[in-house]
């Protein structure tokens, strides 16, 4: 397997069963190769290869794996490049509705303030949301998208050499991240799609500093349960910091979403993440948060940028946390777009994860590249998932009814060439 792109690097180390004190060999797999050239390239790095004599300096050891992430493709790239009118976006789990009419407004109001810098301590939103989660403001930190909190975190905790454990198919921000600072990703295995908890818990080491656990997972759409998520809690060693990326559990029914918000009222080592670019519809603003014990987040404010958030992202996202209507039109219409895609998908019999998000990861009997390729030039953007390791897999975001009668009238016809 090849990593061309900016791909999730597995790098948790092959087990191999040992039989009467003695290792057997057996052949490893394409993934447990790639992870031991990784590990081994860390343990003895090559110098040479990481000078460009012509240019004079040498490259961070840490950044030679890692290419940028790649988000999905601008509506305006797509019509430049295709020469087309009309382009249909299904590729970042976006808000098809657009964004919360109180953002908005406030953004408007809020704009003869773009002379001043923010306020860095972002004090009237985190007042906001900790009197919103019920916790205290000093248990808030915002970011610029939850994102930036996935660096501020593997900044503020992770020396060159830690390792953090996430899973194979998990937001892959979480490796690059962690690779940025020298640490080792581990990745374990998944069951079902799912974060397999066991299997997380079985990797810790002493050089375990953080877990990433995205509940519900992008790109599968899959969850784990409030009962998993508490037994795994409960035996986790102190030295380690469970971060729980919730950036789409507005998306679950109310009696399905975990209350991890406890986790950081009993002061355990837990950073639940938030954001408002998904159900708010206000991802072009960046922002997004983290709920944490003021101990973990004392670290995290060192690294922060101070006027890491504007002034508009902090009071759209201030006013947008008002929009009830907005919210409940939401869910709404994506339990309607879901149910429709699901339809059209079982009526093609296109397999794919069963989902709890405002996505879907569909698996094709062929590679997906040429598939994705296809589309976009009709004017369909979704999302290739060859840097997940799955290159006969798409993740489509719900759309507008609209959109995806147009994502199926072209999807059909590319699936019959
Ligand atoms: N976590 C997960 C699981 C995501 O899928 C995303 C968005 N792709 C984010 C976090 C980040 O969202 P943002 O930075 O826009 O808040």
């Amino acid at each position: 397997m090849k990593n061309k792109t900016s791909e999730p690097i597995e790098t948790e180390r092959p087990r191999v069963p040992s039989v009467k004190g003695k290792k057997r060999k057996r052949k490893l797999t394409d993934i447990e190769t790639m992870q031991r050239k990784v590990i081994d390239e860390a343990k003895s790095p090559s110098k040479k290869k990481l000078i460009f004599p012509r240019l004079g300096y040498s490259r961070r050891m840490a950044l030679k794996d890692i290419r940028p992430y790649e988000p999905g493709r601008p509506i305006s790239e797509v019509q430049r490049r295709y020469g087309l009118d009309h382009v249909v976006k299904l590729a970042s789990n976006e808000n098809p509705l657009g964004p919360s009419p109180l953002a908005m407004e406030a953004v408007k109001r809020e704009l003869n303030q773009l002379h001043r810098y923010p306020d860095a301590g972002g004090f009237e939103l985190r007042r906001k949301l900790g009197d919103h989660h019920d916790v205290n403001m000093s248990n808030v930190i915002l970011g610029n998208g939850s994102t930036e909190i996935v660096e501020i975190l593997c900044e503020a905790f992770l020396d060159p050499g830690d390792e953090a454990i996430t899973s194979e198919q998990a937001f892959f921000k979480y490796v690059i991240s962690v690779r940025w600072m020298g640490g080792v990703p581990v990745l374990a295995p998944m069951k079902n799609w799912t974060f397999d908890l066991d299997a997380i818990y079985e990797r810790i080491t002493d050089k375990t500093k953080l877990i990433f656990i995205a509940n519900p997972n992008n790109p599968t759409g899959t969850c784990v349960s409030d009962k998993e998520i508490a037994r795994f809690i409960e035996k986790l060693p102190d030295h380690v910091i469970t971060v729980l990326d919730e950036a789409y559990c507005e998306f679950l029914e109310e009696n399905e979403r975990p209350d991890t918000l406890r986790y950081v009222r009993e002061e355990r080592n837990v950073v639940v993440l938030r954001t408002f670019s998904k159900a708010y519809g206000i991802a072009g603003l960046r922002i997004g948060y983290g709920i944490a014990p003021e101990h973990l987040l004392e670290e995290m404010n060192i690294v922060r940028e101070a006027f890491n958030t504007s002034h508009l992202a902090q009071a759209a996202a201030y006013d947008a946390l008002d929009d009830k209507e907005f919210l409940k039109r939401t869910r709404e219409h994506n339990r309607e777009s879901k149910r429709m895609v699901l339809e059209k998908l079982d009526k093609l019999g296109i397999e794919y994860t069963p989902t709890s998000t405002n996505f879907v990861l569909i698996h094709l009997d062929r590679p997906a590249i040429d598939i994705f390729k296809s589309l976009l030039v009709r004017g369909v953007i979704v999302r290739p998932m060859r840097g997940y390791g799955l290159p006969n897999s798409l993740r489509i975001t719900f759309g507008l009814i609209e959109e995806n009668e147009f994502l199926f009238k072209h999807l059909e016809a590319v699936l019959a060439i």
